[in-house]
């Protein structure tokens, strides 16, 4: 029997026979298939677990497929030759089959924090590799419906907490009790608003009460796994639902910290955030690419926007003023969640280009169509222009140039340039020629 603190809705585990449920081998993939199907004749347990039973359930399409087996990683290394074990926090076997890489982990038990199990004096779990039974494994995870297990001997569903209750109900509940449970791992909190904004489940009072007052224990967590999971908040398809959620139980400050205080004090900022995410959204759901360099770009936009202007109006050049506020303001938003260079330098120039794409100065302009990011530049600006700045005219210009035969683009940009300049009363002083951000390209 387990502890009465660590036990939740159902009090014994559940067996739905094959009959009884929607999971089907014909939707799982073969690689997962082939396996569990080794797993099994090697005389183990073999049984999926997480999203993917959970998604099929729902008759979604699960992004992937992880297995849970009582088999050791030492002994799943030996039954497949494409092992590779990793993690320090779990220690799990990565099965490589095809192109597909099938994540296959020991039933993990509870622990006291001997060796094996090492607990931080405030309760986060830091490491986590005590093997334990089947149903101590379901036990430890986070939510009742990301504890529902697939097994490959009989098809049955077995549920040992109440998962497919909450399942039917459209609730998201904690396994165990919610302030423990948060405080051994606090981004179980934002996984929490995740999976509440994928699925559109309703958050469980305890739960939601908890991640109202928990949210502080996200400052201890590192910014290189925090940024992590900032992706996998925006970029799975539901950004826009998601950025209400973390708003509503204000968690949003310990990852965007920046991007929290401008939505609060400029409506601006919140359509841009809310119209970036949108579009995210809708890239995803036609299968387009999305990059952090876009959505970071946007997130900051507003406070780097900003400072850039008051640096300008202190005589500093645009791009100047621009690079020199990335720089004082970037520190403060790696603490919290850390961006990779990779993603840090292109979000810089599209934010560079953006004065390049406002200023049409004739046939001059068109050199910026040649440059690596002008499409993201350009996609920025038709942002920018659909939160409300007054882009309309800039953010038209290049949609309808970028579509042009070059001799063309030659006429229309220099129609439209000494036009639009004028019409934006620019100062040509501050801007000499050859200053701008891109020169290089
Ligand atoms: P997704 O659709 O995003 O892949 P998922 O539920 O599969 O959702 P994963 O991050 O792939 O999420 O994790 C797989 C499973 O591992 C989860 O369903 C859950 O059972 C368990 N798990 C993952 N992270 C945690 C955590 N921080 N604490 C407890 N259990 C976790
Ligand atoms: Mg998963």
């Amino acid at each position: 029997m387990p502890p009465a603190s660590s036990t939740t809705a159902a009090a014994e585990p559940r067996r739905i026979p094959r009959a009884e449920h929607a999971v089907s081998r014909e939707h799982i993939s073969a690689s997962a298939l082939q396996v569990l199907s080794r797993l099994h004749g090697a005389g183990h347990r073999a049984l999926l677990v997480g999203g993917g039973v959970r998604d099929l359930l729902l008759g979604g399409e699960p992004k992937d497929f992880d297995v849970a087996t009582d088999a050791t990683p030492e002994e799943i290394k030996r039954l497949f030759r494409s092992c590779r074990l990793i993690g320090r926090r779990f220690r799990l076997a990565h099965v490589r089959v095809g192109r597909e890489i099938i994540e296959v982990a020991t039933f993990r038990g509870e622990h006291d924090g001997g060796v094996d199990g090492e607990v931080h004096h405030d309760g986060r779990i830091v490491r986590d590799n005590v093997f334990g039974t089947l149903e101590e494994d379901a036990q430890r995870r986070d939510f009742s419906i990301n504890a529902l297990y697939y097994d490959f001997a009989d098809d049955a569903v077995v549920d040992f907490v109440g998962g497919m209750q909450d399942l039917r109900d459209g609730t998201l509940r904690v396994i165990g009790e919610p302030y423990k449970r948060f405080r051994e791992d606090p981004v179980r909190m934002l996984r929490a608003l995740r999976f509440a904004a994928k699925l559109n489940f309703s958050v469980q009072p305890d739960c939601a009460a908890a991640i109202r007052e928990l949210g502080e224990l996200l400052e201890e967590i590192p910014s290189a796994r925090l940024f992590e999971e900032v992706l996998k908040l925006f970029q799975s398809g539901y950004g826009e639902r998601t950025m209400e959620l973390l708003r509503e139980y204000d968690l949003l400050v310990y990852l965007l910290p920046m991007t929290d205080s401008a939505m609060r004090r400029d409506p601006f900022a919140e359509r841009l955030m809310m119209q970036a995410l949108a579009n995210t959204d809708a890239r995803l759901a036609e299968d387009k690419s999305v990059t952090p360099a876009f959505l970071f770009a946007a997130f900051l936009w507003p406070s780097v926007s900003r400072r850039a202007a008051e640096l300008r109006e202190r005589g500093e050049q645009a791009s100047a003023a621009l690079q020199q506020a990335a720089s004082e303001l970037m520190p403060a938003q790696q603490e919290a969640t850390a961006l990779p260079r990779r993603f840090a330098v292109p979000m810089r120039e599209i934010w560079q280009l953006q004065d390049r794409l406002a200023v049409l100065n004739g046939k001059r302009s068109l050199r910026v169509l040649g440059h690596p990011r002008f499409r993201a530049a350009y996609d920025f600006l038709c942002l920018r222009a659909e939160a409300g700045e007054k882009l309309q005219k800039e953010a038209a210009f290049w949609t309808e140039i970028q579509e042009q035969h070059p001799e063309q683009q030659v006429r229309t940009a220099s129609a439209t340039g000494g036009k639009s300049r004028r019409g934006r009363g620019r100062r040509r002083r501050r801007r000499p020629a050859g200053d701008s951000a891109a020169a290089s390209t």
